[in-house]
């Protein structure tokens, strides 16, 4: 039995257990998911700045 990596739940289509989510979860996780890749890329350029600015 495949459960969402996420909610624990079963997860009921081939789909689903494919990604290891399921729909509703997915959704979610995609959205975090882009967030922390712009937290990210806030933080690398934060990072550049301050190298610039040490000189
Ligand atoms: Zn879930």
């Amino acid at each position: 039995m495949e459960t969402c990596k996420r909610c624990n739940r079963q997860l009921k289509t081939v789909k689903s257990i494919d990604v290891g989510y399921g729909p509703t979860c997915k959704k979610k996780q995609d959205e975090a998911d882009a967030e922390f890749l712009r937290i990210q890329i806030t933080m690398e350029e934060e990072l550049e700045y301050q190298k610039k600015v040490k000189r």
